[in-house]
């Protein structure tokens, strides 16, 4: 898709799993709303093809196609009518009869909680609420692809994990279908099973949630995932299992097999590090002695930055297994990671 000389969106081929529930992951402005729309039929693409079932999508049948696809917004696009009325509309504009309209919509409203909020008036909702009656409007319609847009992104963080546990229900029990875009990792991750990282228009990585998230294949990748130590450096042997990377004059072990002399990066989540005040003198693969530079106490846990003499790491250490006192700054620990959590990026 190109808008003017910008090339909004340059995919070789992307693949929706019938069943399968596929997030799309990505900085702003890197072209997930338009691949959403381009699914969807409601944005040309200037070249390539779309496909629906194994149809190629055309003027002829564009319109046959839409209306077994079913959209949600990050904004709920409601009238000035009532919860009802406004969850029946799709049905309603394809025809359906009222009686039908109400016997497919009813258990739609109950599931999604609002059905004691039928006659109320649109503009009176909250905004759960109202994405509640956006997605009852959608799933009414019981599309065979489901498109949603950073659909809980606008909602408060209670409103908003009651519905990703509600909605997670309805696609574990419905099976349906579904693509979403969002900027939320964890959203990502507790979704789909499938998540596609996208970068300037590309398809930069797509995958299991597991490879993406612990295996990216490139730099930019493991930034929009959340790797947040990334150490450039040379593979410079072999030690027993392990392969010695050279980086930041350090040596990290990793269980990967790789060429020596190969220019790579060291990838480790932050979430893989162990932290412990206990000293320990004997020789283990990838244990520093870092002194905390940074801390940043949330409510799951702790973000430290730790100066390990010319490494730089950042650790999270969960609340529950946090240390019987908690960290302090400047403080020195004894940091580990195994060489399995170490994940390497070959070529970047
Ligand atoms: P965000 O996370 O901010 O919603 P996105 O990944 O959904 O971003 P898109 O909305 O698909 O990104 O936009 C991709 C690129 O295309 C952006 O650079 C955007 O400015 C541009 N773009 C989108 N729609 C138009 C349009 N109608 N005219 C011109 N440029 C557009």
């Amino acid at each position: 898709v190109r808008y003017g000389d910008k090339t909004a969106l340059k995919i070789r081929r992307l693949e929706v799993i019938s069943g399968e529930a596929l997030a799309l992951l990505g900085p702003n402005g890197a072209g997930k709303t338009t691949l959403l729309k381009v699914m969807a039929l409601l944005q040309l693409p200037n070249t390539g093809e779309v496909y629906f079932n194994g149809a190629k999508a055309g003027a002829s049948n564009a319109l046959a196609i839409r209306r077994r696809i079913a959209m949600v917004f990050q904004e709920p696009l409601l009238l000035n009518a009532s919860v009802y009325q406004n969850a029946a509309l799709g049905l309603k504009l394809r025809g359906f009869p009222s009686r039908e309209i109400e016997t497919r919509l009813r258990p739609w409203l109950e599931r999604l909680g609002i059905a004691h909020l039928s006659a109320r008036s649109s503009r009176s909702l909250s905004g759960g609420e109202a994405q509640r009656t956006s997605l009852a409007r959608a799933l009414a319609l019981e599309p065979e692809l489901l498109l949603l847009d950073e659909p809980f992104s606008a909602l408060d963080p209670t409103s908003r994990e009651v519905l990703l546990r509600d909605f997670q229900r309805i696609m574990k029990d419905t099976g349906i279908t579904t693509v979403f875009v969002t900027h939320d990792r964890e959203e990502a991750f507790t979704l789909a099973a499938r998540v596609g990282v996208m970068q300037n228009g590309h398809l930069a990585q797509l995958g299991s949630r597991e490879s993406v998230f612990m295996k990216p294949n490139s730099r930019t990748v493991a930034q929009i995932v959340g790797v947040e130590n990334c150490l450039p450096g040379v593979v410079e042997g072999i030690d027993g299992n392990f392969t010695v990377i050279a980086a930041h004059g350090v040596r990290a072990y990793t269980t990967r097999r790789l060429e020596v002399g190969a220019k790579v990066v060291a990838c480790i989540r932050a979430e893989d590090i162990y932290l412990s005040r206990e000293s320990c003198e004997a020789e283990i693969p990838n244990r520093f002695t870092g002194k905390i530079i940074e801390l940043l106490s949330g409510m799951a846990g702790h973000r430290i930055v730790l100066d390990c003499g010319l490494l730089r790491l950042v650790a999270l250490l969960a609340r529950k297994e946090s240390l019987d006192v908690a960290p302090t700054e400047g403080e020195t620990l004894t940091v580990r990671f195994s060489p399995a959590a170490v994940h390497v990026i070959e070529d970047d």
